[in-house]
């Protein structure tokens, strides 16, 4: 999939563009409602919104579509301007939908003034009841012929508090037998008597997403509204009330495009609530959670994430990506800027017995130099201390190894990285039969891990000087959800929930050098994979990444 530039919207702008339409400017939007947490989903369509403005020198606004006063706060406000910040955008002007209140009530009433709108007394359900099906014809409302004296006085009255909840709406007057249901008379304003977190008690009625969307986007001097394809349907709408509203500039153009959707992944803001309110997880930055928040604290890096939705590209058929494909972008990014470390996960004791002592009968302690990132010279090096008592990965030892398993044994000589060659001769068990030490002999003249002799050794493992060591605690996780598809089999994604999604290994150690990495930083664990250091929890680690690439071994099968 080609990303960028050549796309089908920016086609779309660039014909417009030499056109004339717009004067030739370009400005796009971000409308989230602030109802929840941004997630992976909007990611694309930030970097669709942005990027669009962006590659034709023109802005993006970030305007909050909060039309519904019930769902929505100023927490969720907050929120997506931070996660909008860390995705590395800055919008030209952030607006409200709810700051052009009293533009869309006085173009309402230019459409009542027209005959174009009327104050429908019926409910919800007779309403929809009425708007019948494809080749069903609708039902027109019994108040669909008021005068527009009587409209213009209900319709004045609803916003003036007199009504309760419920007991009128107003309706676009169109077509109750178009074969496009967004064409039925759609609803344009309800009555709430609810406060607002930005307009209070100003406003007893909402206008509808329809009847905000465009018309917003008109005041804002929108030319490009950038949407998912479910507002396809939606669009011959959104051009009608432009299209009988005076505006002061060229009409804005809706373009729709598909949704981001990922493998072993749910992005509906309900459905995640659900996880969120539900304790499946630990809250909207549980770095198992799709949400931008979720994917930071996961150690995620804005870039991979900008890159890979560069990567997925902007069409209009909607699928679903492997998450693999993602994580590839995550280990990439990350290969060229995460330091190395070594930390055992589940440690099991090394003794060289033949490790010297100085003259005071305490064991020699060396020091040996490690680069912190092959991947770039700048990030220098770091000193770690090397002792005969050493950790290493349980699962690196085996009493009786099984074929093609190449790591210490009984006999066996192995390096650990960057130190001395050893060679395993004995181990030590408890009453359980359970192997609780290893010991070993090391050769002095590998000094650094090479042997002067040039005899080869089949593994190099981490370890960590167990007199030096540093205790920390790593996460590991798994999917979320253990369908491709979750929820695809019983319309319940919490059927398919994976119930072992986090490990929390909590005897983990590292080398000292672990203590200093700084909270939300990641680092390479030798051999292990990426993990990022808690914001808030010290030497808590969330695994980021394996090292191993699924999406090449997906690829391949
Ligand atoms: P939800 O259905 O989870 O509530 P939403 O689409 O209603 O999400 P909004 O806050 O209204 O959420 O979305 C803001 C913008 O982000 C909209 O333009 C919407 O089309 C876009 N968006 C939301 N989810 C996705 C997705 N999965 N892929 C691409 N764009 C998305
Ligand atoms: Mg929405
Ligand atoms: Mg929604």
């Amino acid at each position: 999939a080609a990303g960028g530039a050549g796309d089908f919207i920016s086609d779309a702008v660039e014909q417009d563009l030499a056109n004339g339409v717009h004067g030739g400017r370009v400005r796009t939007r971000f409308p989230p409602e602030p109802n929840g947490y941004l997630h992976i989903g909007h990611a694309k369509a930030i970097t669709v919104d942005f990027g669009t403005a962006e590659r034709f020198g023109g802005v993006c606004n970030l305007r909050f579509d909060d039309t519904n006063p019930v769902a929505e706060n100023p927490e969720f406000v907050q929120s997506i301007l931070d996660d909008i910040a860390w995705l590395g955008y800055e919008p030209g002007a952030v607006l409200h939908a709810s700051g052009h209140f009293e533009q869309l009530y006085r173009w309402a009433l230019l459409l009542v003034e027209q005959g174009l709108a009327y104050v429908d007394d019926q409910d919800n359900e007779t309403i929809s009841a009425q708007r019948g099906g494809f080749g069903r014809p609708g039902v027109e409302s019994p108040y669909r012929n008021r005068t527009v004296a009587e409209n213009l006085d209900l319709f004045t009255r609803m916003r003036a508090g007199e009504f309760p909840d419920g007991s009128r709406v107003l309706r676009a007057r169109i077509d109750m037998d178009a074969d496009n249901m967004a064409l039925r008379d759609p609803v344009m304003y309800r009555i709430r008597h609810a406060e607002h977190h930005q307009t209070g008690t100003r406003w007893p009625i909402y206008p509808t997403y329809d009847w905000a969307h465009g018309q917003s986007d008109a005041i804002e001097g929108v030319t490009h509204s950038l949407c998912t394809l479910e507002f396809d349907a939606h669009r011959p709408l959104y051009d009608w009330f432009l299209e009988h509203l005076p505006l002061p500039t060229d009409k804005p153009r809706q373009i729709e495009f598909a949704r981001l959707e990922l493998t072993h992944t749910i992005t509906s803001k309900r459905r995640l609530a659900a996880l969120v309110n539900g304790g499946v997880v630990d809250g909207w930055d549980d770095p198992r959670m799709p949400t931008l928040r979720g994917l930071r604290r996961r150690g995620y890096p804005a870039k991979a994430v900008r890159d890979f939705c560069t990567y997925v590209g902007t069409t209009r058929t909607n699928s679903r990506h492997a998450i693999e494909e993602l994580e590839s972008f995550v280990r990439r990014e990350l290969n060229t800027t995460s330091q190395r470390r070594m930390v055992v996960t589940r440690p099991l004791r090394l003794v060289l017995d033949d490790w010297p002592t100085d003259e005071d009968g305490a064991p020699v302690v060396e020091h040996f130099r490690l680069t912190n990132n092959p991947e770039n010279p700048d990030d220098g090096t770091r000193e770690v201390a090397f002792t005969g008592e050493l950790l290493i990965e349980r699962e690196d030892f085996a009493e009786v190894p099984p074929p093609k398993f190449f790591r210490l044994a009984p006999g066996r000589e192995v390096r650990l990285r960057g130190a001395y060659l050893v060679t395993a001769t004995d181990v030590v068990k408890d009453a359980d039969g359970e192997i609780v030490e290893v010991h070993a002999s090391y050769d002095p003249a590998t000094r650094g891990g090479n042997a002067p002799d040039g005899r080869r050794v089949r593994s190099t493992m981490h370890w960590v000087s167990a007199p030096h060591a540093v205790d920390v605690r790593v996460a590991l996780y798994d999917r979320l959800f253990t369908a491709v598809n979750p929820g695809e089999a019983t319309g319940e994604p919490l059927d398919d929930l994976n119930p072992d999604s986090c490990e929390l290994l909590d005897s983990a150690k590292g080398e000292a050098a672990i203590a200093d990495v700084e909270p939300g930083r990641v680092v390479q664990f030798e051999r292990l994979g990426y993990f990022a250091a808690d914001p808030r929890t010290k030497r808590l680690f969330h695994r980021t990444v394996g090292l191993r690439d699924e999406w090449a071994a997906l690829q391949r099968r």
